[in-house]
């Protein structure tokens, strides 16, 4: 093959290298779905019906009642009670008279955000897309709006419950990853590995080989993968320039470009990369700029 003849044809791989990379037939996970939330008519538009497929009753919270006694009363889980009220309910307790919940049973009541595929809410909930689909009879549809509602059916976990549960019992813009000691605070300090003055940009929590790690809030993974000093390590991208780091893990749970809700578990913890002991170093970045978790995580 003469040299010019080669050139064009290495050219021509990479771009159909290039293009299968695009479309997604490179990655190594399940098919991307291409139905994905952007804009669109809004939740209160009534010209369209938003309606899922599945039995929801409709209850307003009475005086005196609990989210605990509603559950019980309508024979569903109180993770699942929650997880399909996560735009009317602000915490765990002191639900306000005159509310009106979403009850369905065998599953939770999602509403989409913008930017979620429906693979990213299958994910989510450990559900098969197919059951989703079918679920709702989007099988003709080629799109989702965000704010719209779907029926996960056999959805057991709740991100939105366990995200209020890390956050303390009510929304916060960020909840905590995980629960342990603080063994490493954010700021100046002496390196415990190399002994010189460093400036720890997180703080290290102290926890067991493979606890869970959940997001601190939902957003977009835009690092999953290795790194000398973090190790297995994440990093998700949320609104108002934030991110947060999740380093030294021991398994990864999510790959580039997946959407998580808050509270969903995104990996579990571990010891990797330059690290001294088990912990989870967390980060919260702005723009950037390292803030002290400890000034925006709840209490
Ligand atoms: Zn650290």
């Amino acid at each position: 093959m003469s040299r010019p003849l080669r050139i064009v044809v290495v050219w021509c791989g990479l771009g159909l290298l290039w293009w299968a990379w695009q479309q997604g037939l490179l990655s190594p996970s399940e098919p991307v779905e291409k139905i994905v939330a952007q804009g669109g008519p809004s939740f209160t538009d009534e010209s369209i019906s938003l309606v899922p497929r599945a039995d929801v009753l409709e209850y307003e919270v009475q005086p005196g009642d609990t989210l605990e006694q509603i559950a019980s009363r309508f024979g569903v889980s109180l993770e699942a009670l929650v997880g399909s009220n996560a735009n009317t309910l602000d915490g765990l307790e002191g639900v306000a008279p005159g509310t009106v919940l979403k009850i369905v049973k065998n599953g939770v009541l999602h509403a989409v955000k913008r930017g979620q595929t429906l693979t990213d809410i299958a994910r989510t909930y450990g559900v098969a897309l197919s059951e989703i689909i079918a679920s709702n009879g989007l099988e003709d549809r080629g799109y989702i709006y965000p704010g719209e509602e779907f029926f996960i059916p056999g959805a057991v976990t709740s991100p939105f419950f366990i995200y209020l549960q890390m956050a303390g019992g009510k929304k916060s813009l960020f909840a905590w990853p995980l629960r342990g000691v603080i063994s490493s605070g954010f700021g100046p300090r002496i390196h415990p590995i190399s002994g010189e003055p460093d400036f720890h940009q997180g703080i290290d929590i102290e926890v067991p080989e493979g606890t869970d790690v959940y997001a601190s809030c939902a957003g977009r993974v835009i690092v999953a993968g290795r790194h000398s000093g973090y190790g297995l390590y994440v990093v998700l991208e949320h609104s108002h320039g934030y991110r947060t780091l999740y380093g030294h893990l021991s398994e990864i749970g999510v790959y580039r470009g997946q959407f998580v809700e808050g509270g969903q578990r995104i990996a579990r913890s571990g010891n990797t990369g330059n690290s001294t002991g088990l912990h989870l170093h967390f980060e919260i970045l702005q723009y950037g700029r390292p803030l002290n978790p400890l000034a925006l995580l709840p209490p």
